[in-house]
């Protein structure tokens, strides 16, 4: 039986001590210590990591037994009797910031609206609560953040105590576990008391920060994203850098980034809008052009063509504007390595796209296609401008007699 110093002090970060047992677990290699200064994964709150005798420390789990076991990257020798015990002080003071920063979170949540918080999750990308409530408005939210920054900027002591039953009623705990052991009491001033087993600041001005990131709808209600202190300036750093870089690149203040991407995103939409107006226009008229050069030998008009580069969206536009005129075919063709094929014809003929498609793409090893009798499109093949042309021509050749319809 053992059990972690953590809990007692914080701040300790190393201790010597004797090895209890040397083990396994899962096939890794695994040490009790007669005592320890590492925090086992428990409470929402992560394990510590560090070193034992040198040897990186993977996990710190504590077991039914009571026991706390160091798993370890490696065994220690053999006949290894007292070690050094050492934790990685930046995670875990990072831990404490975190951990901390929930309490006062979380009563300021508790104040402010009424929301009481149903669950804890600390991990390396992210902290979050979530809490049993509808919503949160902005104001709401901004006065959640004042008051917990407020508290954070009282410099409180954060107080341990494990008081007895008669004790524990008159605290009105804001949470309180269904365990039999002496229930561990945090106290932040007189600001908040929660029953909870991790790792703590010793006053409140050590989390230095409180800033909610994100919230989001979850199961219970609302999740609540938040980072403090080393976290906090973290970030804050990151979007200084971001917002930074954005308002060099709009050649503006930063505090005028978001009016002007306003602006911009507005009058892209504008030209966007005018340069589909001005394209249309223009297909219709290169869409007349192609009328008045079309081969009405068969009695249809036929429109075969192939370009080098066009966009397929617009290929595909060009075929139905040609095929909207009665008595028309069009066979239409952008070269290049990812070439594509739109054939189509006016409503008015008696004439089946998809298995001319067909025979076209078999010639031109083209493996995607498919459509409507009077609208088909096929890719899935690399071709040259000629080539392509040569095969479209083959394929206006090839087409059945005209019955009547259109001529
Ligand atoms: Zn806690």
């Amino acid at each position: 039986m053992n059990s972690s110093r953590a809990a007692a002090d914080s701040y300790l970060r190393s201790i010597d001590t004797e090895v209890q047992a040397q083990l396994q677990v899962d096939g890794c290699p695994a040490v009790v210590l007669q005592q320890t200064c590492f925090y086992p994964e428990g409470g929402g709150q992560p394990f510590d990591t560090g070193t034992i005798a040198g040897v990186p420390v993977l996990a710190v789990q504590a077991h039914a037994t009571g026991e706390i076991v160091h798993t370890l990257a490696q065994s220690l020798p053999a006949g290894t009797l007292r070690v050094t015990a050492s934790i990685d002080w930046v995670r875990r003071f990072d831990h404490m910031q975190q951990h901390s920063g929930q309490h006062i979170l979380s009563q300021s949540f508790l104040q402010v609206a009424g929301a009481a918080t149903a669950g804890f999750h600390l991990s390396a990308q992210r902290v979050t609560i979530d809490l049993a409530h509808a919503a949160f408005s902005p104001e709401q939210l901004a006065q959640v953040e004042q008051l917990a920054n407020h508290i954070v900027q009282s410099n409180l002591p954060v107080h341990v105590s494990f008081p007895g039953p008669a004790e524990l009623a008159a605290l009105q705990l804001r949470k309180v576990p269904e365990v039999d052991a002496p229930l561990r009491v945090v106290s932040i001033g007189k600001f908040d008391r929660t029953a909870c087993a991790g790792t703590h600041v010793a006053y409140s001005a050590e989390v230095a920060l409180i800033k909610i990131i994100k919230v989001e709808r979850s199961k219970s209600g609302q999740r609540v994203e938040f980072c403090c202190g080393q976290r906090a300036l973290e970030d804050y750093q990151r979007k200084h850098a971001t917002l930074s870089r954005a308002a060099a690149a709009l050649s503006c203040a930063p505090g005028d980034v978001d009016g002007l991407l306003a602006q911009q995103l507005a009058a892209q939409q504008q030209l966007a809008k005018q340069l589909r107006a001005a394209r249309d226009e223009l297909l219709q008229h290169e869409c007349a052009l192609l009328l008045s050069q079309a081969d009405s030998s068969s009695g249809r008009r036929v429109v075969c063509r192939a370009w080098n580069a066009r966009a397929p969206e617009e290929l595909r536009e060009l075929a139905r504007l040609l095929a909207v005129q009665p008595g028309v075919v069009a066979l239409l063709g952008c070269a290049g390595e990812q070439a594509r094929v739109v054939l189509a014809c006016a409503a008015d003929l008696a004439l089946d796209m998809r298995p001319l498609l067909t025979g076209l793409l078999q010639q031109l090893g083209g493996e995607r296609g498919g459509g409507q009798q009077r609208l088909a499109q096929g890719g899935g093949f690399k071709a040259a401008e000629s080539a392509l042309q040569a095969a479209l021509d083959a394929v206006a050749a090839a087409l059945p007699p005209a019955v009547g319809a259109g001529s």
